[in-house]
């Protein structure tokens, strides 16, 4: 047997509604706050990522998948959507296309990362992005649809934090800030924290090993080093939050992992997760469009995980599938006219099968009792005889005869 790829998983039946229920909710919801879909390839160029989602992270150094293709082309699997929205918007001049660029796509992300428990190789996202919006209520409208998302798919316990790590004016003082705290206790952070206090001191707050902690949990605040603007528009998120009694909590460590950062980050995290708590993430990247060779326009989007938003909800929030009728043929005769019946249910809109190899009545009732139908649909010789159908209530045991030409009326009044 050949089996799957490590970290990456089937999304079996039984497991399927869920993502159909979480994909549904998600997709009516954007539609509600004026997003609209977008759809871009898998694979991009790698550059895009070096560039976009930056060439110091850890997702470009270690996680990306990356080949040279047949044309000698470098191309990544995406790692994220964000730097593929950008491109879009760019090479498609989105901004002259809409009346306002309010975007979300949804689908599968790689990284090469080691798999746990709601962390995999090939998981899958929910994207949304807006383009060219500056006033702090986008990113409190943003911040809304993230947060009634968890909220409208019934996930109980999760919490919202939200922060400022500022701008390119203000972020060099709070660097230096930060390196001046670290002085002598850098050498006694882990191999990794040294190499980001020359690469990006600022994502030394990302850092889980245990033995640093005690030294972070001392460093300085992103928040209190924020330049004039920036300090403004945080105030303004965050009373727009409080305006629309949306719950949030300062995070000083929420720098986010990615070099595009400014202004807003914000994640919300879930209670029943585990060490991957945080259900979904994202911020203001007011710099990235232009660095990605497009005009100046700010941006700000979030990114949550479709496996960690499946993983948190609760037992029973996805709906039954619909009640369906199983027809059951009697003889040769029957099963002519059987399979008949059993298209014109299935056109008329309801769902219908049939055990299409020939079997006697047991073995067809005992498939009926096992894909749970709610009806059978009974044809056989001396029903055909009289022009009737024998039409059987599964729950009940009830059984009546209807005539032939009223048959799929009478199924679809059972079935509702
Ligand atoms: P990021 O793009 O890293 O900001 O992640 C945004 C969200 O995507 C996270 O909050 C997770 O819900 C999800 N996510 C990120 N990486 C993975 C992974 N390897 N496996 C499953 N979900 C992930």
């Amino acid at each position: 047997m050949i089996s799957s790829v490590k970290g990456t998983h089937d999304i079996l039946p039984g497991e399927v509604e869920k993502w159909q229920y979480v994909e549904r909710v998600a997709r009516e919801l954007c539609g509600r706050y004026g997003y609209v879909e977008i759809r871009t390839p898998v694979i991009e160029r790698e550059e895009l990522f070096v560039k976009g989602t930056g060439g110091t992270t850890d997702i470009v150094q270690k996680e990306m998948y990356t080949f040279t293709d047949k044309g000698g082309e470098r191309i990544s699997l995406r790692p994220e959507a964000t730097p593929s929205m950008v491109r879009a918007y760019v090479e498609h001049a989105l901004e002259q296309a809409l009346p306002v660029v309010k975007l979300f796509t949804m689908g599968p992300m790689f990284r090469h990362e080691r798999p746990q428990k709601g962390r995999y190789r090939q998981f899958h996202q929910l994207n949304v992005e807006v383009f060219g919006q500056n006033d702090p209520a986008i990113d409190a409208e943003v911040i809304d649809l993230a947060w009634s998302l968890v909220a409208g798919l019934g996930i109980a316990r999760a919490e919202l934090v939200i922060n400022s790590v500022g701008c390119a004016a203000c972020r060099p003082k709070f660097q230096e800030a930060l390196l001046a705290a670290l002085g002598d206790d850098l050498p006694r952070l882990c191999q990794d924290c040294q190499r980001r206090a020359k690469t990006n001191p600022l994502r030394i707050y990302d850092c889980k090993v245990e033995a640093d902690q005690p030294i972070i949990d001392r460093l300085p605040h992103s928040v209190d080093y924020l330049c004039e603007p920036c300090a403004t528009h945080f105030a303004g998120v965050k009373a727009q939050l409080d305006a629309w009694g949306i719950p949030w909590r300062i995070s000083h460590r929420l720098v986010r992992g990615l070099d595009y950062y400014t202004r807003t980050t914000f994640e919300v995290l879930g209670e029943t997760l585990g060490a991957q708590n945080a259900i979904l993430g994202g911020g203001r990247y007011d710099g990235l469009v232009k660095d990605l060779g497009g005009p100046d326009r700010t941006g700000i989007g979030f990114a949550a995980g479709l496996e960690r938003l499946v993983l948190a909800l609760p037992d029973g929030s996805t709906a039954a599938a619909p009640a369906r009728a199983f027809v059951v043929a009697i003889g040769d005769d029957g099963r002519a006219e059987a399979l008949r019946l059993l298209r014109e249910l299935r056109q008329a809109g309801l769902p219908a099968q049939m055990e299409l190899e020939a079997r006697g009545m047991k073995a067809q009732m005992k498939r009926a009792d096992r894909l749970q139908a709610r009806i059978a649909l009974i044809v056989g010789g001396d029903e055909l005889a009289r022009g009737e159908v024998t039409l059987r209530d599964m729950r009940t045991g009830d059984q009546r005869a209807v005539p032939r030409p009223g048959v799929v009326e009478a199924a679809r009044a059972l079935l509702a």
